[in-house]
């Protein structure tokens, strides 16, 4: 719980629970985005992303963050679209499988994860709750223990989730992907929690950017 800070939202500082970070359970780096948004019904659809290849990419072109400053927007529409589906009501959520954080190959200091997601969620400016898995359990996807996280953390907030919510992942098994782990894990949820009816989408096409 080292980097438990608890910090509530105010007009001043109203990314205040998106931006602070802790590890709970031990594998899953995490924060309370959720406690930053408002919601007008109870049913709240959820707009779901992987981070890597996805939301972002480095800025230095290589396949692994030299530190917390190496990132860059994947497509210049990404984020109207995220500031837009949060004034829709959904609610923007982040799955992200970081081996990094623990690999003896690609080491990246967990300080250095947290003050890049602080960075994106800055530059995005809308709050955004987000769940990355440290290790090889069953909270890393396509695993579904960070996605029924999200829904207790929603239903400690009073929320349900919707129809009509959506996940978009990079890793979905075309060639030159690295994995399918985004597409099996919108599989897995659709066996899992089969009431939730959750959308695979690939980037390109959720974000508009198909050539
Ligand atoms: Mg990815």
């Amino acid at each position: 719980m080292e980097y438990f800070k608890a910090k509530r939202s105010t007009e001043d500082n109203p990314l205040a629970n998106s931006r602070y970070f802790y590890c709970k359970p031990e594998s899953v780096l995490r924060n309370d985005g959720i406690q930053d948004m408002s919601f007008d019904e109870h049913q709240v659809k959820v707009a779901a992303f992987d981070l890597d290849g996805t939301l972002i990419k480095t800025k230095s072109s290589t396949p692994f963050a030299k530190d917390g400053d190496d990132w860059m927007m994947l497509f210049e529409s990404i984020k109207p679209k995220l500031v837009d589906l949060a004034a829709q009501g959904y609610i923007l959520a982040v799955f992200t499988n970081q081996k990094c954080l623990t690999s003896r190959a690609h080491p990246f200091p967990t300080p250095e994860m947290i003050k890049k997601i602080r960075s994106i969620i800055k530059h995005v400016g809308v709050p955004i709750q987000v769940y990355a898995a440290k290790q090889y359990d069953k909270y890393r996807k396509p695993g579904t223990g960070m996605f029924r996280m999200l829904l207790h953390d929603m239903n400690r907030a009073g929320l349900t989730i919707a129809k009509g919510s959506v996940y978009v992942g990079d890793a979905a098994g075309r060639a030159g992907d690295h994995s399918s782990d985004d597409k099996n894990f919108a599989r897995c949820l659709s066996v899992d929690f089969p009431k939730t009816d959750v959308t695979f989408h690939v980037p390109e096409s959720f974000f508009g950017e198909e050539e």
